[in-house]
């Protein structure tokens, strides 16, 4: 028989997942209560106004769908677009291509415009093309772990609503730990998840959907047949998909409570969580710890003599690729590191397949501990696999950032 679960202890320094936060994991240690416990149901509405919190928004409608990050993503996607809506996703690496991936399932006229790899927009490229297609919905990544490049969005939500388009963003892989401001900046919907710089597992993932979207949704309910009660009428076309169906989720976590799925209880005590250390800490603290520990990475890296990828003016905080030495077998020095040090780094996706490590500094990871000791066994594998790196240069370069 197969024992217990017993994970070799790991110190996760890739694009995500990371180590989740010790007081997360004690949350979702907690015994589960009925979905219309009271003591559920004030749950559910304490994480409600902490995410609005999180995502620096007023939206009523702020709350989790049960599933990893790509489920909110599904979700917004699949309530707010109908066959044969136009769409324009503005492709900047690996997670652009997704959002076109999931908008065509939902038959939306996808039209696309790209950047090369290591570089983002400018906002005038963004107008020029909303323009031109005159989309329903901006569907666009903030962070792109691919190429670690983070969209600037401040200009965004203004284009979108001069030219009358809802705003979508993937904040996945950003939130908590760069700027983010999802009213400010005029963003419609925001999707997240959990294993990035929030600290926590994959399995959760937080949205927030302004007015303005939620009239596109609920324009299109259709209450379950066994549940329905007078007055809810079928409306519009109706939402392809019954578990990431928005409309009935909101339905859900508002006042009538009206049954849709079962609340993923443990996932829900975890993410309020991983809001509550958030909020404790301060957004702005967060980010600022999240900037300090990631340009310690950064300058660690190129202290070793490795270069960088990508424009790092415009790059996340929380993830640096870094170039693989000639000659260095990535993907075995990789194991090297995991094998003799319990540290994991990234590898990598499409053109930079084979190229670059992704290397993070994340939630519960975004610590100087975790960044000395990472540079210090990168160095040996490096120095094992052959490559020439400066001995001492990576910690000693760290070590100068946070003096
Ligand atoms: C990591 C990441 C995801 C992950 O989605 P999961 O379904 O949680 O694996 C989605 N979007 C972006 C931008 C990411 O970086």
């Amino acid at each position: 028989m197969s024992g217990q679960v017993h994970p070799p202890a790991r110190l996760l320094m890739g694009p995500g997942p990371i180590n989740a936060d010790p007081r997360v994991l004690r949350a979702m240690s907690a015994q589960l209560v009925g979905q219309y416990d009271p003591a559920m149901t004030a749950y559910m509405t304490e994480t409600m106004a902490l995410y609005r919190e999180v995502f620096a928004t007023a939206n009523e409608q702020t709350f989790l769908v049960d599933g990893t990050s790509r489920a909110g993503i599904e979700a917004a996607l699949v309530s707010l677009l109908e066959p044969g809506d136009r769409v324009l996703v503005p492709v900047f690496g690996r997670f652009g291509h997704l959002l076109v991936e999931i908008a065509e399932r939902c038959g939306a006229q996808v039209h696309t415009i790209e950047v090369p790899w290591g570089e983002v927009f400018a906002p005038e490229q963004v107008e020029a093309a909303v323009a031109a297609v005159r989309p329903k919905l901006v569907a666009v990544v903030q962070g792109d772990t691919s190429t670690t490049m983070c969209q600037p969005l401040a200009d965004l939500g203004e284009v979108c609503r001069r030219h009358d388009a809802l705003l979508y963003c993937d904040a996945t892989a950003s939130l908590g730990g760069n700027a983010f401001a999802t009213d400010a900046w005029g963003l419609d919907v925001v999707t997240a998840g959990l294993q990035k710089c929030l600290g926590g597992p994959s399995g959760s993932a937080p949205i927030t959907i302004s007015e303005r979207a939620v009239d596109v949704i609920e324009a299109r309910k259709h209450v379950e047949a066994g549940i329905r009660e007078p007055g809810d009428t079928a409306r519009g076309t109706r939402i392809a998909s019954n578990y990431l169906d928005l409309a009935q989720v909101m339905d859900y976590w508002g006042p009538r409570r009206l049954n849709h799925h079962t609340e993923a209880t443990t996932m829900l005590y975890g993410a309020r969580e991983c809001a509550r250390l958030l909020v404790e800490e301060g957004l702005d603290a967060a980010v600022a710890r999240h900037a300090l520990h990631g340009r310690a990475m950064l300058e660690g890296v190129r202290g070793l003599g490795l270069g960088v990828f990508g424009d790092v003016a415009q790059k996340m905080h929380n993830v640096v690729a870094v170039e693989i030495p000639d000659g260095v077998d990535g993907a075995a020095t990789r194991a090297a590191l995991l094998a003799d040090f319990g540290i994991e780094i990234g590898t990598s996706f499409g053109p930079l397949h084979g190229r670059v490590w992704r290397i993070g500094t994340m939630g519960y990871n975004a610590r100087r501990d975790a960044v000395l000791t990472t540079l210090a066994a990168l160095e040996q594998v490096l120095r094992a696999a052959g490559a020439s790196v400066t001995a001492g240069g990576g910690v000693g370069a760290a070590r100068e950032v946070y003096a």
